[in-house]
């Protein structure tokens, strides 16, 4: 059941035209948004877009200039934060430093005056599921950095809040670490069926983490949907550019028909022929987006009158361990260059592709989008 996909299913938390101003300034602007109870859904987006504004109205510490803000049917306008039945995980996680892994677990759930017994069984249950029961009776300055990240985990956890909301919760961790904690936070979230938001720029975090990811820009939402169609589907040049690795080609359209859109490259004339239909007209400049794990590479030249084949001229390979990128150029200009990837395991056995080779890429009709 995909509750998204049902437009009659309540959404959990929802965002209804939502504006956020500072000043004159539009931090958010009118924005609008549904999420679904038990879903892990990311706020992506680069440096001031809003995402962090955003998760703070949500959770009580910005009002909202305008628009309304709803959790599980409640109208949140005039709640303070602590009465919110939501919870904030802050990227500095802000422990108490005199005070053992256990009592700052503890600490919130004493403040709510939750009997002793209670305490004792939620707290060694947050130290079980965030695997701290070793550490329990250290401080935070006796804990590695990942350590005391679940601590602030287990802390804001252990009251059962009916969401937890991470501000990049794990800005300050080594890469290692991080997708080691990113893994532990998926599987924390699906133990606790709780609905989780998380606030990153990462996109590599949000992809791994999220069922659904907002994209933002500017203060507005450029594109929400699961990881798989924003990276193969992407609705907009913004979000093909800002996730993963795409080459785009600056194309003028030629053909409409219902078997798809035809396209001639800018740079270079080669033809592309797509089985994607365009509202772009006849003539437009628009963008054709191809990943470039989904662009071919051999030697040779392209055959003549073929389409979605390129004549390129290899002038830089990066070898990344499980791929490799090349990079050939397809114009004049150093900058129209095309860049394809491979599993390494096919450069063992082909004949490998050296600097300065003539190459053919090629593409299958429905390997990129069409974007405007
Ligand atoms: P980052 O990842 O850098 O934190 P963000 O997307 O989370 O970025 P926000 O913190 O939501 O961005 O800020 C959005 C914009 O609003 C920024 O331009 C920021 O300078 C501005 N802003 C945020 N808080 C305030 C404030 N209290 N007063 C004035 N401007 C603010």
């Amino acid at each position: 059941f995909v509750p998204w996909e049902n437009s009659d299913h309540p959404p959990f938390i929802e965002f209804r035209n939502v504006t956020k101003k500072f000043g004159e300034f539009v931090a958010v602007r009118n924005l609008s948004l549904k999420i679904y109870e038990k879903e892990f859904f990311a706020l992506l987006g680069g440096s001031g877009c809003g995402k962090t504004t955003l998760m703070r109205m949500l959770a009580g510490f910005e009002t909202p200039t305008s628009g309304q803000i709803f959790l599980d049917g409640q109208d949140l306008a005039g709640i303070p934060p602590y009465r919110r039945p939501s919870n904030m995980m802050f990227q500095s996680y802000a422990l108490f430093p005199h005070m053992n892994v256990e009592k700052n677990i503890a600490f919130g759930l004493k403040q709510d005056s939750m009997p002793a017994q209670d305490i004792e069984a939620r707290v060694s249950e947050m130290l079980r599921l965030t695997k701290l029961e070793q550490f329990a009776q250290r401080k935070p300055h006796q804990l590695s950095g990942g350590q005391r990240q679940r601590v602030a985990l287990a802390r804001s956890l252990a009251k059962r809040p009916k969401v937890l909301l991470l501000d990049e919760p794990l800005g300050a961790l080594d890469r290692k670490l991080r997708e080691e904690t990113q893994f532990e936070l998926m599987n924390l979230q699906e133990e606790l069926e709780m609905t989780f938001l998380i606030v990153t720029h990462d996109q590599e975090e949000a992809m791994t983490v999220a069922d659904r990811i907002a994209v933002m820009d500017k203060g507005e939402l450029v594109q929400v949907a699961t990881p798989a169609e924003i990276y193969e589907a992407p609705n907009s040049k913004f979000v093909a550019d800002f996730i993963g690795d795409v080459n785009l080609i600056e194309a003028k359209v030629t053909e409409k028909s219902d078997a798809g859109t035809r396209l001639v490259s800018v740079v270079d004339g080669f033809v592309i022929d797509s089985e994607q239909e365009t509202e772009a007209g006849l003539g437009e400049t628009v963008w054709y987006a191809i990943r470039p794990e989904k662009v071919r590479i051999a030697q040779g030249r392209r055959e003549e009158g073929q389409v979605n084949q390129i004549d390129g001229l290899v002038w830089d390979i990066a070898y990344l361990g499980d791929v490799s990128c090349i990079h050939s150029k397809v114009g004049e200009d150093d900058h129209d260059t095309i860049r394809a990837t491979f599993a390494n395991i096919s450069r063992m056995v082909e004949n490998p592709i050296t600097w300065d080779d003539e190459v053919v890429l090629s593409f299958d009709r429905d390997a990129g989008v069409i974007l405007k």
